[in-house]
C-alpha cells in the first residue's frame, strides 16, 4: 500500500493517526509491521503477552472503520499496555506469579476508552510485580532491559513500558504512576511519559497497588502524542471508580503551541542538592536555559519536605498494598498452592509461593504501620506529612506556573546494580512528593548523561495543569531534538 512500511515504527502516534485516516497506510499493515518487530526482538524482555490473530482483527475492525469514515481519533495507532491493567483479550498477571495465566472477563476503563478511540492492540507489557519497584528487577517473569544499553535497567515499575517505545517496538504504550513509575522509567529509556492530576485516569481495572496514589498515563515518544493519548485516556467514570474527578474529557492538545513568554518555572532547591549526580545536572540545567531562551523564568522555590517523603510514601504505599493484596488468597483468582493440609494452610502456601520477596517485604511493613499500637506512631505521623506535603507545593504555586527539575538522582543504573532495596527507594526522592499530593507530573528527555544513558527533566504542575505541562514540554520538543534520538541498532 505504501512505501512507507520499513519506516512505520519512526513514525510519532500523530504522524501515524494521520497517515491512517487519510488511507496512506493500513491499520492492517501497520499491526503486521509492529507484530513482526515485536517478534523480532524479544531479548528486551518487554512482552508478556502477545496475541497476533486479536491483534490483527483490531487492525482489521479499525480499517473498516476509517474506510466507513467513523473511526474514532487513534484509528488503527498500535499500542500496548502496561501488564497491570486487566484486559479481556490478553492475560493479565500484573508481573506477578499469583495472577500468571489470569484472564480478566473486563477490560480496564483505561483499555476500555483507548479501544474507543481507535487504538489497535499489540500485548501486554513486563513491570515490577504489582508495580512495585524502581527497576523492574522484581517481575517474575524476569527484567526488562534498557534498548540504550542491555546491561542496565530501564527502570520500573513500567520498565516494559518505557523500553517498548524506546525500542520502537510499539509508537506508545500505557503505565501507571504510584510514586515515580510512569516518569522515572520514561527518564531512563529517553522518552516522554505523563502522569495526569490524582483521579484524572479511572482506576477500574488496574491492580490496585496503592489506591490513594496509583494513576495511569501514557509513554510515547513525544509530548503531543502524550496529549493525544492522554485525551483519550482521561474522564469521569463515577459509577466504577469512585475517586475519579468529575472533571469533563479534555482536549490536552488544544493549547500545544501556546508560546513560553513569561513562564514562571519553578526549581526546588531540594532537588538540587548533593545527591544529584553532576551527569544528570548538566542535562537539566542546560534544559532550564534553553527555557529561558523560549522565554520563560527561572524562579528558586523551596519544597521543604522531599525527603520526607520517602519514608512517608513507604509507610502509605505498603500500608495500602498490604490491604489491596490481601484478595489474592487462593480462592477468588489466580494461583493457589498445589498441596496444603487445611485452609489456613492453603493461604499460607498460596501466598508464600505466589508473592516475590519485595512485595512479601510491603505486605509486612504495611501490616505493621496499620497494627494496633503502630498506627498512630506511623500511619497517622505519615498521613499528616503527607498533606503537608502538598501545601508546601501550593506556596511553591503561589510563586510559579510548574515545577521543573531531574526525574531521578542518576541515570539507570546496571541490571543487579542495587542490591539493597532500600537504594532503590531512596532512588524515587524527586518523583514521590508530586505523586503524594496528587500532582500531574511528566518527565522529557533532555539530554545523555554517564555511559550515554538518557536523562529527563520532570515538570510538575498544580491540579489539572496537564495541558500546560503538556504545552511547555512540547515547545522544548520543538526547539530541541532530544526526543527523536534513538538506541543504537533499533
Ligand atoms: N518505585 C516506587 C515503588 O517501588 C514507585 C512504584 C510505582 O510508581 N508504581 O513503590
Amino acid at each position: 500500500m505504501t512505501q512507507m512500511t520499513s519506516d512505520l515504527h519512526d513514525l510519532t502516534v500523530a504522524q501515524l493517526a494521520t497517515l491512517l485516516r487519510e488511507r496512506k497506510i493500513s491499520a492492517l499493515e501497520t499491526a503486521q509491521h509492529f507484530l513482526t518487530r515485536a517478534e523480532a526482538h524479544t531479548g528486551f524482555g518487554a512482552f508478556l503477552d502477545v496475541q497476533p490473530e486479536i491483534t490483527l482483527a483490531q487492525a482489521r475492525a479499525a480499517d473498516t472503520r476509517l474506510a466507513a469514515g467513523n473511526a474514532g481519533p487513534l484509528a488503527g495507532v498500535p499500542l500496548a499496555h502496561k501488564d497491570i491493567f486487566v484486559t479481556r483479550d490478553f492475560a493479565t498477571t500484573a508481573g506477578s506469579r499469583m495472577l500468571k495465566g489470569y484472564h480478566s472477563p473486563f477490560d480496564a476503563t483505561v483499555v476500555a476508552r483507548l479501544g474507543q478511540a481507535g487504538v489497535v492492540t499489540l500485548g501486554k507489557l513486563n513491570c515490577d510485580e504489582f508495580a512495585m519497584g524502581s527497576a523492574n528487577e522484581n517481575s517474575a517473569y524476569g527484567p526488562v532491559k534498557n534498548p540504550w544499553d542491555l546491561s542496565c535497567t530501564p527502570g520500573g515499575s513500567s520498565g516494559g513500558s518505557a523500553a517498548a517505545v524506546a525500542a520502537r517496538l510499539t509508537p506508545a504504550a500505557t503505565g501507571t504512576d504510584t510514586g515515580g513509575s510512569i516518569r522515572q522509567p520514561a527518564s531512563f529509556c529517553g522518552v516522554t511519559g505523563i502522569k495526569p492530576t490524582y483521579g484524572r485516569a479511572s482506576r477500574y481495572g488496574m491492580v490496585a497497588f496503592a489506591s490513594s496514589l496509583d494513576q495511569a498515563g501514557p509513554l510515547a515518544r513525544s509530548a503531543e502524542d502524550c496529549a493525544l493519548l492522554l485525551s483519550a485516556m482521561c474522564g469521569p467514570d463515577p459509577d466504577r471508580d469512585s475517586t475519579s474527578l468529575d472533571v469533563p474529557t479534555e482536549d490536552f492538545t488544544r493549547s500545544l503551541n501556546a508560546d513560553l513568554a513569561g513562564l514562571r518555572i519553578g526549581i526546588p532547591a531540594e532537588f538540587f542538592g548533593d545527591g544529584l549526580a553532576p551527569d544528570v545536572r548538566a542535562a537539566v540545567d542546560a534544559a532550564l536555559r534553553e527555557f529561558e531562551q523560549l522565554g520563560a523564568r527561572l524562579v528558586p522555590i523551596s519544597l521543604p519536605r522531599t525527603e520526607l517523603s520517602i519514608p512517608v510514601y513507604y509507610i502509605i504505599a505498603p500500608a495500602e498494598a498490604s490491604s489491596n493484596l490481601s484478595r489474592f488468597d487462593g480462592v477468588k483468582f489466580g494461583f493457589r498452592a498445589d498441596q496444603y493440609t487445611d485452609l489456613n494452610d492453603m493461604y499460607q502456601q498460596t501466598r508464600d509461593q505466589g508473592f516475590g520477596n519485595e512485595v512479601k517485604r510491603r505486605i509486612m511493613i504495611g501490616t505493621y504501620v496499620l497494627s494496633h499500637g503502630y498506627y498512630d506512631a506511623y500511619y497517622l505521623q505519615a498521613q499528616k506529612i503527607r498533606r503537608m506535603i502538598a501545601d508546601d507545593f501550593q506556596q511553591a504555586f503561589q510563586l510559579c506556573d510548574v515545577i521543573a527539575g531531574p526525574v531521578a538522582p542518576t541515570v539507570a543504573w546496571k541490571l543487579g546494580g542495587h542490591s539493597d532495596p532500600l537504594a532503590d527507594y531512596l532512588a524515587d526522592i524527586f518523583t514521590l512528593p508530586a505523586s503524594l499530593a496528587g500532582l500531574p507530573g511528566m518527565s522529557l528527555p533532555v539530554g545523555f548523561g554517564a555511559g550515554k544513558m538518557p536523562v529527563g527533566l520532570q515538570l510538575i504542575g498544580n491540579y489539572l495543569s496537564e495541558a500546560r505541562l503538556l504545552n511547555v514540554a512540547h515547545r522544548f520538543q520543538q526547539a530541541t531534538d532530544w526526543h527523536t534520538a534513538k538506541p543504537q541498532g533499533i
